[in-house]
């Protein structure tokens, strides 16, 4: 028995180790990457892994996780707010994201090859040991159009480990960061995988769209789940279901839409119940239920989402 026990402790502190060392790897990375500094994708990301960090169990300080002084006392000089506010100010994206954005500002959003390349160097060093914590495991394309000269636009599934931080950020980005039709189909569902009595907010993008999702860890496509061929009209014969606003598709199809006017306007939700009344009440309560999540954390908001500003 307490042989048992030592061992499960044992566990414990390699994931809690994993967290730290991937998260200290994210941010020097990043460092590395960014072309100037202070850096708006930096501040976010300092932002977004301090608040991954304490609501962990047990909890990790910045101190923690960047525990080498000098680069400590630089990060806190040019990046002070992220130091302020990781306890109180709630990050719109999980930190993946942010990595991804700047490789795609550095390299252009044409190159899809050598985006997917860079990004997937990295987790590659991130899932050494299979660790999980603050790793993306697939990357999505999306474009109005076959036409190979059309904008892409990428998403990445959400970086996080476990249930609850997963569903904080969905319930943060649908609140905060996605277009209002991404984040409408996903509250649709939000948090169970049954849909809301009262409204149906799902879309379906035109049949032109391509919207492409490929594994991080060796470039395999994957094709929709369930859940993202409930969420966008994508066709699938998968039936695998993961948490709706979980995958890549989620991301890549909001900054689709952000974009792509004409194809938001093909892609409205057509259900009746689609209105703004009742949009307005599943805000409401996936609001209730991300509040409810922060409380269990014991995490104290102030009912802010962090804007990285620099
Ligand atoms: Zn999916």
């Amino acid at each position: 028995m307490a042989e048992r026990r030592m061992m499960r402790e044992e566990e414990f502190l390699i994931q809690e180790d994993h967290f730290r060392r991937n998260a200290f790897l994210i941010i020097s990375e990043m460092v590395k990457m960014s072309p100037k500094h202070p850096s708006v994708l930096v501040d976010e990301i300092l932002h977004s892994i301090f608040f991954l960090g304490h609501i962990k169990t047990p909890q990790y300080s910045p101190k923690d996780i960047v525990s080498d002084d000098n680069m400590l006392n630089l990060l806190k000089g040019r990046y002070p707010q992220p130091f302020k506010l990781f306890s109180s100010e709630l990050p719109k994206r999980s930190p993946i994201s942010c990595v991804l954005d700047m490789i795609v500002h550095l390299m252009g959003q044409e190159n899809e090859d050598t985006i997917i390349e860079e990004l997937q160097k990295l987790i590659r060093q991130l899932k050494e040991d299979e660790a999980k914590d603050l790793v993306s495991s697939t990357i999505c394309v999306s474009q109005k159009n076959k036409d190979p000269n059309s904008d892409r636009y990428y998403g990445v599934s959400m970086s996080t480990s476990g249930r609850d931080p997963g569903r904080i950020m969905i319930a943060a980005s649908c609140l905060s960061a996605w277009d209002s039709y991404v984040a409408g189909a996903v509250m649709t569902y939000y948090p169970k995988k049954t849909q809301k009595p009262y409204f149906d907010g799902t879309i379906k993008l035109p049949e032109q769209v391509r919207c492409q999702a490929f594994s991080l860890s060796d470039l395999r496509e994957m094709p929709p789940c369930r859940s993202c061929g409930n969420l966008f009209g994508l066709t699938t014969s998968e039936n695998r279901e993961w948490p709706y606003g979980h995958c890549a598709e989620a991301e890549s199809v909001s900054n689709l839409l952000k974009y792509e006017k004409e194809v938001r306007e093909q892609a409205q939700p057509k259900s009746k119940t689609a209105t703004d009344e009742n949009r307005k009440k599943a805000q409401e309560s996936v609001l209730k239920e991300l509040t409810n999540l922060l409380k269990m954390q014991k995490f104290t908001w102030d009912k802010h989402f962090y804007t990285p500003q620099v």
